[in-house]
């Protein structure tokens, strides 16, 4: 359905972004789908389309997957999570026998060369779409400069980005769009197995350089710790106890849809009551697509529930999918909240400056700008948990150690950084510092959604107060009153 809720002819469409006017060369030697996000051979649109771009021209398909070693905040950790993942791509590139590229770059552009020998040969390009990071400027550059066909789709959420006409300013309006389209995009998902339809799967001729960087990828694959070691990247920002491969975001969303789910509702806002499912790491990494997690928790739902239960609620929260409220709160959060910064950052180019919150809050901002603050922290202070306030500590804690925090207490640890900050601008390149450098979910559209809506972005006008002025106000002091933290405290507090 459209905005004017008439059926459209193909709500796919709205997935695919021409990025250049060229079309595919049927002279070509394969088509080739450069996996730059969506990092998974299941449930993938981008591939879907380049396995039928394949189908069309009758070529042979090259799957390209790269690790840089300079990409922004580049650590331990990232390339862990990320090298775990690409083991596993290379199993299932051996039973598929489908023609798969990695490249694990040793020193910074050794990727460069590869990809233009790729180019060169290739029918045209087709990649993910991701509006944030470098791989949105990459995408843009890529479109100014490529003499090939080159086409992204957009793997990331349930409701294409092209579907939105502007930038979303909160989470009703998306709720509105989101609640109008559901029905029409949840029964039009991608394929669960896009490479059995690949028709042709003839192994390519490679050159002598790409048999050889192939094969020195395979190894620092086989043997990541010893590779990641000898890299000129963060090491003080060390790998995490989650494991990178699809089958770990597989079993992650099996443990949560059968035993927490059911306290979703009640209990997602407590970080000692372990309720949330935790996936937001492997959604980041394209390990797992929205889909398959809205899927298996609609399953969830009452025995006689079906699809004809959804009632639109003109973008209320609750109530939509008219069942157990735990599903209801659940797809709340990973339709709405996930999906509205993936759109807003579609939208917005300035996603990550200041000067893209809202009129009211850089208003309400200024007026405060020069209210006195009773702490000022410098950012490594912050990174090394070195504040007076024992909850932060061990929120930040938890993120420098294990790359992960509580929604709750994330809110509430972008709203403290507000107040121990000379400044609204430096407390928000801190905290894109800090969540980018530790958390394994970082430097995604929801990194730029949580961080901003610490200072307004999605949010509306509360009552006025020194510093935060009209945005919304959260303290340690009355978070402990509110929330049970424990266990919390004793794992993660005192650390000296
Ligand atoms: C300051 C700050 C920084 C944040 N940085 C990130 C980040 O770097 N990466 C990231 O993915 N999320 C970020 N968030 C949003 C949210 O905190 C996490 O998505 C959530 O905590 C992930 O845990 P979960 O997978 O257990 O969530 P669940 O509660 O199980 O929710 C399921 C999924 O829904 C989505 N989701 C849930 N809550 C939110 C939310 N408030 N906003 C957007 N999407 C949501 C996530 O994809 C999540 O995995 C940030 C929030 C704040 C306030």
């Amino acid at each position: 359905m459209n905005a004017a809720g008439q059926p459209m002819e193909n709500i796919d469409d709205h997935r695919i972004f021409k990025r250049n006017d060229r079309e595919p060369d049927p002279g070509g030697e394969y088509v080739l789908y450069w996996m730059q996000t969506s990092h998974r051979f299941q449930y993938n649109y981008a591939l879907e389309y380049a396995v039928s771009r394949a189908n069309e021209l009758d070529k042979p398909l090259l799957i390209y997957e790269e690790l840089r070693c300079d990409y922004p905040w580049a650590s331990d950790r990232i390339h862990a999570f990320y090298l775990e993942g690409m083991a596993g791509h290379k199993d299932i590139a051996e039973q598929e026998e489908i023609n798969w590229l990695p490249v694990v770059e040793e020193e910074g552009g050794e990727s460069r060369g590869i990809l233009d020998g790729l180019f060169d040969k290739a029918c045209c390009l087709i990649s993910d779409e991701y509006p944030v990071y470098f791989i949105r400027d990459r995408n843009n550059m890529l479109a100014g400069e490529l003499d090939i066909a080159f086409v992204t789709v957009d793997s990331n959420g349930l409701i294409p980005l092209g579907l939105t006409e502007k930038a979303p300013y909160n989470a009703y309006f998306f709720r509105k769009i989101m609640q109008r389209h559901f029905v029409e995009c949840f029964t039009s998902p991608p394929k669960e197995h896009p490479l059995d339809e690949l028709e042709k799967r003839s192994p390519l001729n490679w050159t002598r350089r790409q048999k050889e960087i192939r094969q020195e990828s395979l190894d620092r694959i086989a043997n990541p710790t010893g590779f990641i070691a000898t890299l000129d990247i963060d090491h003080d920002v060390a790998p995490i106890g989650l494991e990178g491969t699809r089958r770990a975001a597989v079993g992650q969303l099996d443990r949560f849809a059968r035993h927490s789910l059911k306290r979703y509702d009640d209990k997602r806002n407590d970080p000692d009551a372990n309720a949330t499912s935790g996936l937001s790491p492997w959604l980041h990494f394209g390990k797992i697509s929205e889909y398959e997690v809205v899927k298996e928790v609609l399953e969830h739902q009452p025995e006689q529930w079906d699809l004809n239960n959804i009632t639109f609620n003109g973008g209320s929260t609750g109530g939509f999918f008219n069942g157990d409220p735990n599903v209801d709160s659940f797809l709340d959060e990973v339709i709405t909240w996930r999906e509205v910064g993936f759109h807003f950052a579609h939208h917005e180019p300035e996603y990550d400056q200041y000067e893209s919150l809202p009129g009211w809050a850089l208003e309400t901002l200024e007026k405060h700008r020069d209210d006195p603050r009773d702490y000022i922290y410098e950012l490594e202070e912050l990174a090394q948990s070195q504040t007076h306030d024992e909850l932060w500590n061990a929120a930040q804690t938890q993120l420098r150690e294990e790359g992960v925090m509580h929604n709750y207490l994330r809110m509430l640890w972008g709203k403290n950084v507000m107040q121990w900050t000379p400044n609204p601008e430096i407390a928000l390149a801190y905290l894109i510092e800090l969540n980018n450098r530790y958390a394994i979910d970082g430097r995604d559209p929801n990194s730029y959604s949580g961080i901003f809506w610490c200072f307004g972005r999605f949010d509306r006008a509360w009552q006025e107060r020194p510093i935060f002025g009209k945005t919304r106000y959260m303290t340690s002091k009355s978070a402990r009153r509110k929330l049970k933290l424990d266990r919390f405290l004793e794992q993660y507090g005192h650390r000296d």
